[in-house]
């Protein structure tokens, strides 16, 4: 049976799923794949949207597993079903696809499934895995990483605009906490101000040489970002704390980043770090055209389902916007490269 990857798209776009309420689109997932003869299994993934309030309640959540019965996948195609707030439905022209999730990463999904049934009916082993929570925590693929099937290929679909990646940048938080003394503005000398501090750490760290890597081209630089700074308490008193928070997105060992930021705000700050995303290479597969993401994925999260390649339709630049869309002719183009690639990978 052909599946229309366009129409796929309509519906689960139009179901909303904003990461932690994944529940309906993971229901409508298993029982529309369960309608094509997979085996389907619900994989629960307990944790729960923080924000809730005490008896607020959201039903379950839980990532979507469909293999062919009783077979062990040779390859697993894998996206995630979570979307960013805020929802809005699928609305479309004859070009594109509109709508929350349309290419990150609802039209992924379709053009997964659409795929699966052209490989299986080839013969391929094939397996289809969607989790949740990509878009927070990678709960879903933490879950899922603990339950491998056997699968010794794992293409995970992002919007890449049909380009092979062959490398996913990594992504590295740390902190910079600055202590001083307070005392009355007007004598600073009784004083030790941690703003101050903090301010010439950050002008440092933003002055520090980091790594390049001359393969990954214009994606091959390290990044900084100094997302939010707080601290201090009012005008009129030498602040006795100040933080900042960091993402630096990273083309090599993040450990080098880290030391190297430890040493240049030494004595004025301490640096801890809440999350290291490691970059990750990937092989070259054909004459397929490539590039390297310098966004995060879950592929370090799902290192026991297979060697990783990340390709899927979009581009990330219309993601997390109100401008996402998908063009329907990429869409349908992805399902034929993932039908390629699937197929000279288990060749
Ligand atoms: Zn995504």
């Amino acid at each position: 049976m052909n599946i229309d990857a366009i129409d796929l798209t309509r519906k689960l776009v139009n179901i909303e799923s904003t990461s932690y309420h994944e529940g309906a689109v993971g229901e409508f997932l298993a029982e529309y794949l369960a309608a094509q003869r997979y085996s389907v299994e619900r994989m629960a993934v307990a944790q729960r949207d923080p924000a809730l309030k005490p008896g607020e309640d959201v039903g379950e959540r839980f990532n979507v597993y469909a293999a062919l019965p009783g077979v062990t996948p040779d390859v697993v195609l894998s996206t995630h079903m979570d979307t960013v707030p805020p929802f809005f439905g699928c609305t479309e022209d004859d070009e594109f696809l509109y709508g929350r999730g349309t290419c990150d990463a609802k039209g992924i999904i379709a053009a997964q499934v659409a795929a699966a049934e052209q490989l299986r009916e080839a013969g391929v082993k094939v397996g289809l895995l969607f989790v949740v929570g990509e878009e927070r925590d990678s709960a879903g693929a933490k879950v899922a990483n603990e339950n491998p099937r056997g699968s010794r290929f794992l293409i995970n679909g992002e919007p890449t605009e049909n380009h092979l990646a062959l490398a996913t940048k990594g992504a590295l938080r740390v902190e910079l906490h600055a202590h001083g003394r307070m005392a009355h503005s007007a004598y600073p000398e009784l004083g030790e101000s941690a703003i101050d501090k903090l301010v010439e750490s950050l002008h440092d760290v933003l002055a520090m040489e980091l790594p390049i890597e001359p393969e990954f081209g214009e994606a091959g630089k390290t990044t900084v970002n100094i997302g939010l700074i707080s601290g201090g308490r009012a005008p009129n008193v030498i602040p006795d704390k100040a933080e900042a928070q960091i993402l630096i997105r990273t083309v090599g060992p993040s450990q080098d980043v880290k030391d190297a930021i430890t040493r240049v705000v030494r004595g004025r700050a301490e640096v801890t770090s809440s999350l290291d995303l490691s970059c990750i290479r990937m092989r070259r597969v054909g004459e397929l055209p490539t590039m390297v993401a310098k966004f995060a994925t879950d592929i370090p999260m799902l290192p026991a389902w297979g060697e990783p390649f990340l390709l899927g339709p979009g581009s990330i630049h219309v993601a997390h916007t109100p401008d996402e869309r998908i063009s329907k002719k990429e869409l349908l183009a992805c399902v034929d490269l993932y039908v390629e690639l699937a197929t000279s990978l288990v060749k």
